[in-house]
């Protein structure tokens, strides 16, 4: 299986903003057979629920519907890892006729749908996200594709998108981003509990805990120490404490920098 449990780390990667939906690694109509390329398309609503639909589906089709929603902030919402429906039947030069999808990744964009809608922020996100997938997959802009220019069925997504500018755009940031740093951060490895996390994950944690550490011993940025302390660092309090008690070795650390 094929299926893109990378997503959330991709995306991130990429400096954008992720939301990951609970149960999301597990969510798709079976497995991917091999990954070809990016489907971009609108929601056709424009709300802030367009996503339920992309996940739960509707009366006629189960979801989910799309493996990303592309919030109007700029925000991808994870949804799914597993094979969706969304391209219907259409072709595009290397994916299969009436069958990409068990081949491309749906992004869904969230809009009304009559081109006058996106944001610069859901613009810029949207030409990265997808720059970030077709990097990760061996795959240039050219399979990079809206849903109109594959479909034979009629559709008009994404509309108010330019889509030669677009791959434009999209090839531009995967050439001037450096693939290897994207692919060491996706490499995993047995951390101490004996888990199985990618090095950005990694990454991400060892930030988080160096700096809670760092403000134990410090006190909050700007470092002017702890009140209870008497705006002292813990280093210094201890000094002071033990120059008090007269332990050798321990100095007042008011008087060097007085
Ligand atoms: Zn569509």
């Amino acid at each position: 299986m094929s299926d893109p449990l990378w997503l959330a780390d991709v995306l991130r990667a990429e400096g954008l903003q992720v939301v990951e939906h609970e149960g999301w690694r597990e969510r798709g109509h079976g497995d991917f057979r091999d990954l070809r390329g990016v489907l971009c398309h609108h929601t056709a609503g424009g709300g802030t629920r367009d996503w339920q639909i992309v996940q739960y589906g509707r009366q006629d089709l189960a979801g989910p519907l799309a493996q990303l929603v592309l919030e109007r902030d700029g925000t991808y919402r994870v949804i799914a890892a597993g094979v969706c429906w969304h391209a219907g039947r259409g072709s595009h030069p290397g994916w299969p006729t009436d069958d990409a999808n068990f081949h491309v990744i749906g992004i869904e964009a969230v809009s009304r749908g009559d081109g006058s809608d996106w944001t610069p922020a859901q613009l810029d996100a949207y030409k990265r996200g997808c720059a970030a997938i077709l990097r990760h997959i061996g795959r240039t802009a050219s399979d990079c594709v809206a849903h109109r220019e594959y479909s034979s069925e009629g559709k008009i997504d994404p509309a108010g998108i330019d889509m030669d500018q677009f791959r434009h755009e999209v090839q531009a940031i995967i050439d001037g981003t450096p693939g290897g740093t994207m692919a060491a951060l996706e490499e995993t490895f047995v951390n101490f509990r004996g888990d199985t996390v990618t090095l950005g994950t990694a990454i991400r944690y060892i930030d988080q805990y160096v700096n809670e550490l760092r403000e134990q011993i410090t006190g909050p940025i700007p470092m002017e120490g702890w009140p209870q302390l008497g705006d002292l660092t813990l280093v210094d309090a201890v000094a002071l404490i033990g120059a008090e008690l007269k332990i050798p070795g321990f100095t007042d650390p008011r008087t060097k920098s007085a």
